[in-house]
């Protein structure tokens, strides 16, 4: 269907094509020179001193739990409201996910409900910067300093975004990205840690690596067949093909945002004559990097969805609860009534079409069909 506005999409032009062309033609597909120049560009751009390119937002925070050395018997508080990869990470490494509520009105993790989730075993926290809005990390790293345990921003939805001066890839000990084709910006499929501390990263880049410590550049660079595998790790590598878009698409991701952002005024605006639909609170002293732009209705969700959905609009439900997904039912016995919050918003959300490649017409479509199907559903 031609006029589908999916919820979220790549932008490509043709000095993305141009740079992975060339990658193509060039002495290295993998493990080459543009891994090195992405992880490089990224740090800067985020401010970090080390960041490691992997091939997903997932293998990114299995990385990140692997680093903090995240086992069997250890907890990890990870809010309900998030995409099940948040919680799975703990899972691979044999860790235990806790789950917290997130607060009503923003849908970031709720500080009251994670200390309430502290125990002795609690040996890290995962933050997710919920729609692209940065967590009240101030209350956050109070919390987990205290407490002497790490934190981890799974800054998936937020690459871009600000809180107080400080950019989204400096807020947690280790934040993870996830360049997905829906996401702020794209590789395909792609990942990345970023980081200040020189020994996670070194530890993430033999895990991306199948747990060797030096890859074949730098074997073949000092004249060696010689490698150890000095721990378990897997191939999470990604391609110099991928980090040749990378590159070209970072340059463009403050455009990418700032367009974002202009789509979701035009929402406000369009929300501010809809009685039954309101978009989520935005928090001040941050910036908001809009990767979803998620509206709740109270009656009548389900309906709305369908009606946009039969009308072309890709509107969509982020997330159902991740400890209501049968797994975790089955396997953590979590059970609904664990996260009251997050269920009931579950039962409300609505994402609206939302990426740079939205024209403005597309903007006033969704704005127009959802009018009219919220004034349906009050009926
Ligand atoms: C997209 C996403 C992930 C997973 O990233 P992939 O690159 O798809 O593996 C994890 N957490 C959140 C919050 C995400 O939005």
């Amino acid at each position: 269907m031609s006029d589908y506005i999916p919820y979220g999409r790549q932008k490509i032009s043709d000095d993305d094509v141009d740079a992975v062309v060339e990658a193509l033609r060039s002495d290295y597909l993998t493990t080459g020179p543009k891994v090195k120049e992405f992880e490089r560009a990224f740090a800067e751009k985020v401010g970090a001193e080390n960041a490691v390119a992997v091939s997903s937002g997932t293998a990114a925070l299995h990385a990140a739990v692997y680093a903090l050395g995240i086992g069997p018997g250890d907890e990890v508080i990870v809010p309900a409201m998030t995409f099940a990869a948040t919680a799975n990470a703990v899972v691979y490494q044999g860790g235990t996910p806790v789950f917290c509520d997130v607060d009503p009105e923003t849908l970031l993790i709720d500080p009251a409900d994670m200390v309430r989730k502290l125990t002795p075993r609690t040996k890290a926290v995962v933050s997710v910067d919920y729609a692209g809005q940065p967590c009240n990390y101030d209350i956050i790293e109070n919390i987990v300093d205290q407490e002497d345990i790490a934190l981890i921003s799974d800054s998936c939805h937020s690459l871009g975004a600000v809180y107080f001066e400080r950019n989204v890839g400096m807020l947690a000990d280790l934040s993870t990205f996830s360049f997905h084709a829906v996401k702020n910006m794209t590789t395909g499929e792609g990942g990345m840690i970023a980081s200040q501390d020189k020994t996670l990263a070194r530890k993430m880049r033999a895990f991306r690596n199948h747990g060797i410590g030096v890859d074949h550049r730098a074997r073949s660079k000092r004249g060696t067949f010689f490698y150890e595998m000095t721990d378990l790790g897997f191939n999470y590598r990604i391609t110099d093909i991928q980090c040749a878009l990378g590159l070209s698409q970072l340059k463009k991701l403050d455009g990418f945002i700032r367009r974002r952002q202009t789509i979701a005024s035009r929402y406000d605006a369009a929300l501010a004559g809809i009685s039954n639909a309101k978009p989520l609170a935005v928090l001040p002293d941050r910036t908001h990097a809009r990767h979803l732009y998620v509206i709740r209705i109270e009656k009548g969700r389900n309906e709305v969805f369908s009606k946009m959905r039969a009308a072309g609009i890709g509107v969509n439900v982020h997330y159902i609860p991740v400890h209501l997904h049968p797994y975790y039912q089955s396997k953590y016995k979590t059970s609904p009534g664990l996260c009251p919050v997050t269920e009931k918003a579950y039962d409300e959300i609505l994402s609206l079409p939302i990426h740079p490649s939205m024209t403005d017409s597309d903007i006033g479509r969704v704005c127009r069909v959802l009018a009219d199907a919220c004034r349906e559903a009050r009926k």
